[in-house]
């Protein structure tokens, strides 16, 4: 009898595995209590992406006339936008559900739990069932975090999962917390017109990244009407009825119309029975090895509750890596998942995009590098695009030309640091990307002339 994996979660992390290894032969059971596609299309990725481009369409109306159009202004439907927004995520939620079924995974609706180590307990609207596992995957993901200084109301004080549209478009926004989502939603807001505030605790959004890659951000920012309170951490929020006031813990108040907490998020391990059946956690987060496996042999983590990077394209890639673990080992040469290989992006205007080794992260640690960075400015086709802004930055070791990592600012850099992150993953040299014939024009001309 072929072994069984069940899978609780259905987001990327757990559709990822259940495809791959049901494609291979295992008995499959995937155990989702809200919808397939799991937080990344109901609440977080695909919503948010479909409300950045929607705010892009319509920053694009603003800047008509310099493209050679008559110009007119455009208003948001939020009743269209509500469903642009439902649509896409129903359209992509139906693939996946056809996908896994067709692949004759077995699809449960219902809560999960750990009744043994063995044994999974569904509550689902037909009862209780307990199904045993020779594997299991705990892929359950995270939610927003809440501090206990402020209550949300979905009304005027919101959470991301909130705001997928909003139900009025807020007259001016507090956002709170300036990391990857907080940046976005500040961008995604001032895109529709709202006058938004920005708290920012350290002295630079994005405090994580690279000061020159936050630097085009912040005069992006500024250049929009967008307000920094740098140096600050909210310390309350109240609606006051027609209005919120933010405090500060420096004393700086400031009285928006709405506010919107993107503060990081927690976990969702409690009421899984892990603890119960001995599974080593950390402030919540599942302990992995290499393998994405737990201290239990045959209980895996991916995705969100597993405390590595956060991100879709992450939790995809460990639930396959899973599911390899669990048919065997992979068939081919085997990698191991290198998190520091990871590609991320930050979808605001201009997008920003990294991959690999950072500049600051090689200098801090005394590491020899060779840094070059072409502007956009110098393609044509950015200039095509009327929309010059931003770099190319590509950071290779000087002894042997291999590609360590690179940034990119501008637009579609979410696409183009696929180009470095290939780079990267598969060791070629800045003289491979040199010798490659782009299109012309094309804004990956500037990549090639980096690597030059
Ligand atoms: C606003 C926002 C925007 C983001 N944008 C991006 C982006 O553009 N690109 C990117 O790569 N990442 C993005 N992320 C991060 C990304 O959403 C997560 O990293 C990703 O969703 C993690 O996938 P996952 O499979 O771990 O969990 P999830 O997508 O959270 O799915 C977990 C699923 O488990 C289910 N579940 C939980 N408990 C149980 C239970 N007991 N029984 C049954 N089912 C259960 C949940 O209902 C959920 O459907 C964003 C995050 C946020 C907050």
């Amino acid at each position: 009898m072929a072994n069984r994996l069940v899978i609780i979660g259905g987001g990327p992390a757990g559709n990822a595995a259940a495809t791959y290894a049901a494609r291979r032969g295992v008995e499959v059971v995937l155990i989702e209590r809200d919808v397939i596609g799991g937080a990344a299309h109901l609440w977080d990725c695909v919503p948010s992406k479909s409300m950045i481009a929607t705010g892009a369409a319509m920053s694009f109306t603003r800047s008509m006339q310099e493209m050679g159009l008559e110009s007119r202004s455009a208003e948001v439907d939020v009743e269209a936008l509500t469903a642009r927004v439902d649509g896409i995520t129903d359209r992509l939620q139906g693939n996946i559900t056809n996908l896994l079924e067709s692949q004759g995974v077995r699809l449960i609706k219902g809560s999960a739990r750990m009744k043994s180590a063995h044994e999974v307990e569904v509550q689902s609207a037909s009862g209780s069932e307990v199904i045993h596992a020779d594997f299991v995957l705990v892929s359950t993901g995270s939610r927003p975090r809440i501090p206990e200084w402020v209550r949300p109301d979905g009304d005027r004080i919101l959470t991301t999962r909130d705001c997928y549209p909003p139900k009025v478009f807020p007259e001016s926004i507090t956002v709170i917390g300036s990391g990857v989502t907080g940046v976005e939603f500040a961008h995604m807001f001032a895109s529709f017109g709202s006058k938004v505030t920005l708290v920012v605790s350290r002295q630079q959004v994005l405090p994580s990244k690279d000061p020159e890659v936050a630097a085009v951000l912040e005069e992006d920012f500024l250049r929009r009407g967008v307000r920094l309170l740098k140096g600050a951490r909210a310390q309350s929020i109240e609606n006051v009825g027609d209005k919120v006031v933010v405090k500060c813990d420096d004393g700086r108040q400031v009285e928006t119309t709405h506010a919107v907490l993107a503060i990081g998020s927690v976990p969702n391990t409690e009421g899984l029975g892990l603890e119960e059946i001995g599974v080593v956690m950390k402030d919540g987060y599942i302990q992995i090895n290499r393998h994405c496996q737990s201290n239990i042999e045959h209980i895996y983590a991916a995705g969100d509750v597993s405390g590595k990077l956060p991100l879709s394209s992450v939790a995809s890639m460990q639930g396959r890596k899973v599911a390899e673990q669990v048919i065997g080992g992979p068939k081919g040469p085997h990698r191991h998942l290198d998190y520091d290989k990871a590609a991320s992006a930050i979808f605001t205007e201009p997008e920003i995009a990294d991959v690999g080794l950072a500049e600051a992260e090689a200098f801090a640690s005394g590491r020899k590098i060779r840094v070059t960075k072409v502007p956009f400015s110098s393609t044509a086709k950015a200039l095509i695009n009327n929309d010059p802004r931003g770099f190319v930055k590509i950071i290779s070791d000087p002894a042997t030309g291999v590609v360590l990592g690179g940034s990119i600012v501008g637009q579609h850099a979410a696409e183009l640091i696929s180009v470095i992150a290939l780079a990267v993953t598969a060791n070629l040299k800045v003289s491979d990307l040199e010798e490659s014939l782009f299109v012309h024009p094309a804004l990956a001309e500037a990549l090639a002339e980096a690597a030059e």
